[in-house]
């Protein structure tokens, strides 16, 4: 085992700081990766003062972390995707038991028996549970190790391997693309993906949001028309005409509003995560024949496809860069939702610090 460089939060109300984790030294199948930047997802933050304990109590210490790209720096004897030396990114999951239906059809990440990046019991018992990318190296299976386009921002990159997932694969899945009119709802770290990537593939987009201040990024960002959503005269003009509407919103809101905006057989799929039920009208659905769905990241194949698309059209998340001491700040700024429109840590800090 080897000691490694961490941040690291020792409680539920403790804030991150430095600390030492054990990394196991490779396995045959294992790819070793010296982080060069993580970024910050809000799931970091609940899980860092346990708010999700109902369905994933935190074991402290914790180290968060799941938007990871590096650099290969050690490779195990069977390993053959990789080289000491080459670009690579790790995203949610770490490992899966890749016997199930799901893991055998490419959805790992609904397998029922996947391995975290961090808070998940480590099937190595390296520690009690798995360790994430605030940290200077990582070792990882390389079935779940991805392929970083070299072309790409690395700090711009990382985000891609959580947020850009997460509103890649629903779009993709309702098969968004030209000549298909799709709404983003919400223009923070996940939404500000889901317009650049409803753009990139072709598809007229339209940018919900509650601030009159972030019209001109939307356009920016690639969205075709941009609707203040407490204005029902912009509301109603595009009322029963979306195919399509990726709602990236955590905050209660009301989501009949929007299901009224698809056409018939229309879909809008959740990728936020309201801590309330929503409250959803039957009549708004069965008009026209709509569906509400969600959707979780993505599959190992479908994440390195969206890494390669993103290569081609050189997409990345529009980035902070810090430093990782500012991290219990940068936490504080997304609470607020005071970022445009992801933290990234710059891991050389780490090793400066
Ligand atoms: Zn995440
Ligand atoms: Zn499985």
């Amino acid at each position: 085992m080897r000691p490694t460089k961490a941040f690291s939060a020792v409680s539920a109300t403790s804030p991150l700081a430095a600390a030492t984790i054990p990394r196991r030294e490779p396995t045959e199948r294992d790819v070793q990766i010296e982080i060069l930047f993580c970024g910050i997802c809000h799931s970091d933050l609940h899980a860092s003062r346990d708010e999700w304990s109902e369905f994933m109590p935190t074991v402290y210490p914790i180290v968060p972390g799941h938007e990871i790209v590096g650099r290969v720096t050690r490779v195990g004897s069977a390993v053959t995707k990789f080289q000491p030396g080459d670009l690579a990114a790790v995203g949610c999951l770490v490992d899966s038991d890749g016997t199930c239906p799901e893991c055998r059809s490419g959805h790992e990440n609904f397998c029922s028996h996947l391995t975290l990046t961090f808070n998940s019991p480590d099937p190595h018992k390296t520690a009690p549970v798995t360790y994430g990318g605030y940290s200077e190296s990582v070792v990882v299976d390389e079935r779940f190790v991805l392929r970083v386009p070299a072309n790409l921002n690395l700090a711009g990159a990382a985000p891609l391997l959580c947020a850009g997932i997460t509103t890649y694969s629903p779009l993709r899945h309702w098969g968004v693309g030209p000549g298909k009119k799709v709404g983003v709802v919400g223009l923070g770290g996940l939404g500000h993906m889901g317009v650049k990537f409803a753009h990139a593939l072709g598809a007229e987009t339209v940018v919900f949001t509650t601030s009159e201040s972030k019209r001109e990024d939307a356009r920016r960002l690639g969205a075709d028309d941009v609707v203040v959503s407490h204005n029902a005269n912009e509301m109603q003009k595009h009322a029963g005409s979306f195919d399509f509407i990726l709602d990236c919103v955590s905050a209660d809101h009301d989501i009949n509003a929007y299901v009224n905006l698809l056409a018939r057989d229309g879909n809008l799929t959740l990728v936020g995560a309201p801590a309330k039920p929503l409250a959803v009208s039957a009549f708004a659905l069965l008009v026209g024949r709509r569906s509400l769905s969600g959707s979780n990241i993505g599959g190992l194949a479908e994440t390195q496809e969206m890494l390669d698309f993103c290569g081609r059209h050189n997409i990345t998340a529009d980035v902070e860069v810090i430093a990782i001491q500012q991290v219990n700040q940068a936490y504080e700024r997304l609470l607020r939702s005071d970022v445009k429109y992801r933290f990234c840590i710059d891991m050389a800090s780490l090793k400066a610090g």
